[in-house]
């Protein structure tokens, strides 16, 4: 079936949004939990994809979405009422994979969450281990090492990790790296690309990951960099 049975965590405090939409996903074959405060969906079981709603009774919906980052990867698509006040960049650095705003469709919301969770299988199906002088990166339980430190990172941060590891010294193009790693729903501005490199630069090594000045980026071992 559609959703394949797949978890979700809906974080929502409004039962004239969460009750439908459980109804909806439900019938789209997904499993949903429902939580109508942070305090419930930080102590709800871990779940396979997590919706969650920036506006709150008890606890900031960032807060929220930071601290389920912090204890794992978990794909989290964040619904928004105030679409104009939305910080796009801060959103991606608190850990969000996406997100909507009120009102959405509901067919659009389903679309955002295929998407969001096939590519998180996606990367945790393929090749496991990847293998680039001291960077390790083993997919199936998506950690990632370096000099055999494990390094935590944010998903948007482990998918361009991935990407570019995948064909090390091979430069990427800004807008490939945008359309394959954040796909065509993101969000345009390529500074959310910027931002992230330089994460992956702080967290790792400076000369991981180098410039190609007006084209894009490429991993190389920085052993050899230069
Ligand atoms: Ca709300």
């Amino acid at each position: 079936m559609a959703g394949c049975g797949v978890r979700l965590l809906l974080v929502e405090d409004d039962p004239t949004i969460a009750v439908p939409l459980q109804e909806g996903l439900l019938r789209e074959g997904f499993q949903v939990e429902v939580a109508a405060t942070g305090a419930a969906a930080l102590a709800a079981p871990p779940a396979e994809l997590v919706l969650l709603d920036l506006g709150l009774p008890d606890l900031e919906g960032r807060v929220v979405c930071r601290e389920l980052r912090s204890r794992s990867a978990v794909p989290i698509i964040v619904v928004s009422a105030r679409g104009d006040e939305l910080d796009r960049v801060v959103l991606l650095e608190m850990g969000a994979d996406d997100y909507v705003v009120k009102p959405f469709g509901f067919r659009e919301l389903v679309a955002r969450i295929r998407a969001v969770s096939r590519r998180a299988s996606t990367s945790r199906d393929a090749d496991p281990v990847i293998t680039v002088g001291p960077l390790s990166i083993d997919r199936r339980s998506r950690s990632v090492r370096f000099e055999g430190h494990p390094i935590a990172l944010t998903p948007k941060e482990y998918d361009l990790l991935v990407y570019l590891a995948a064909e090390p010294g091979t430069v990427k193009a800004r807008d490939q790296l945008m359309h394959d790693v954040w796909d065509v729903n993101w969000w345009g501005p390529t500074k959310t690309l910027d931002v992230h490199v330089a994460s992956l630069r702080k967290k790792l090594h400076p000369d991981l990951i180098e410039t190609v000045r007006s084209i894009g980026y490429r991993l190389v071992d920085p052993a050899t960099a230069g």
